[in-house]
């Protein structure tokens, strides 16, 4: 193998860039040629591809975004698409791809791995950390930790006038980054995806606390809960809580910006190192996980989301720890 290319897809995540470094300083160690491709599938389909140097990824490591950008790819879907993405690849001489992406990315993928023969090496790029096979996905420890700030802040504007606040975080499909961030802020209720919540063991804590005169409270939701997002959790309690100063406040796409976190640069560094040397060692269509602080390869065909693997235990602390 000599020449590769490396795309970033689907949703963004802070991490990406120090991945994208970390393949493309790889490839340059080992005598590669490297390519950036830019927009995802999008941009590979356009030809939109620039060889890379080691100095291109100078400076990036500490920054959020991806200087590949990021974007969905209706045409991929199709097999027409996917031909085109081929002939562009083959055309270019590129003989290994790595795509950083979520579990959609990794279904492009996939359709793509069956009808050619360029192998594919997928490094988890996503806040949601709902990936099959690794214990870590890049972007997601940044993403918690700004949305522990900014709970952090919404709790002293809570404490001061004594209000509920209802804070909507990240999360159509999991609820990682609400348990986590609800945790860590001391949240009194945490609303998931995975999970029912039955609003009236809510109403009935909330009626309990305001007896005894605790009246600052957070409930964590993330947006794909059973009712709705956050909003509709508030309607809801509203109706149950006349007395109650219920505020809403939606985070939204503050979490998917900013500097990396430390660890989120580490996983991605270690991630990008591995995909290049899976490609040299050919390996085929895998992606690269880490699992008990140990590299984890998964044929890309068995990655998919991770459901319903919040325990019973987290929930328990959440509410031991909030009387
Ligand atoms: P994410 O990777 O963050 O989950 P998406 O689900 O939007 O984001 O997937 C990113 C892109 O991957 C899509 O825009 C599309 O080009 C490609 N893709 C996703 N699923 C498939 C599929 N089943 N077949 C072919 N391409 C797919």
């Amino acid at each position: 193998i000599s020449r590769i290319g490396v795309l970033t897809s689907g949703g963004d995540a802070p991490g990406m860039n120090a991945a994208v470094r970390a393949v493309v300083r790889t490839g340059i160690y080992h005598g590669l040629d490297v390519f950036g491709i830019m927009r995802g599938y999008q941009g590979l389909m356009e030809d939109d591809i620039y060889q890379m140097e080691g100095r291109s990824v100078a400076n990036i490591i500490q920054r959020g975004g991806t200087i590949l950008k990021t974007a969905r790819c209706k045409e991929f879907y199709t097999p027409e698409g996917r031909k085109k993405a081929y002939e562009i690849l083959k055309q270019r001489g590129i003989e290994g791809l790595v795509v950083i992406g979520g579990d959609g990315s990794f279904r492009g993928a996939v359709a793509f791995s069956q009808e050619y023969d360029i192998p594919v090496i997928g490094i988890a790029g996503t806040i949601d950390k709902d990936i099959y096979g690794t214990d870590f996905t890049i972007g997601f420890d940044t993403a918690v930790n700004t949305a522990v700030e900014a709970i952090d802040k919404i709790r002293d504007t809570a404490d001061a006038h004594d209000r509920l606040f209802i804070v909507e975080v990240m999360g159509r499909d999991a609820g990682y980054i609400a348990l986590h961030s609800g945790i860590a802020t001391g949240a009194e209720n945490i609303l998931v995806p995975e999970r029912k919540t039955d609003l009236k063991d809510i109403i009935n804590s909330l009626q309990e606390k305001e007896r005894r005169k605790k009246l600052v409270n957070i409930i964590v939701v993330a947006e794909g809960d059973e009712y709705g997002g956050a909003q509709n959790v508030a309607n809801l309690l509203k109706e149950h809580l006349p007395k109650a100063e219920a505020r809403v406040c939606i985070l939204g796409h503050i979490q998917r910006g900013g500097a990396p976190s430390c660890l989120d640069r580490l996983i991605a560094s270690r991630m990008g190192y591995h995909a290049v040397e899976c490609l040299i060692e050919g390996k085929f269509n895998v992606f690269v996980g880490i699992l008990n602080n140990k590299m984890n390869y998964v044929p890309l065909e068995n990655v998919g989301k991770k459901k319903g693997t919040i325990s019973e235990e987290w929930m328990k602390i959440v509410k031991i720890l909030a009387s």
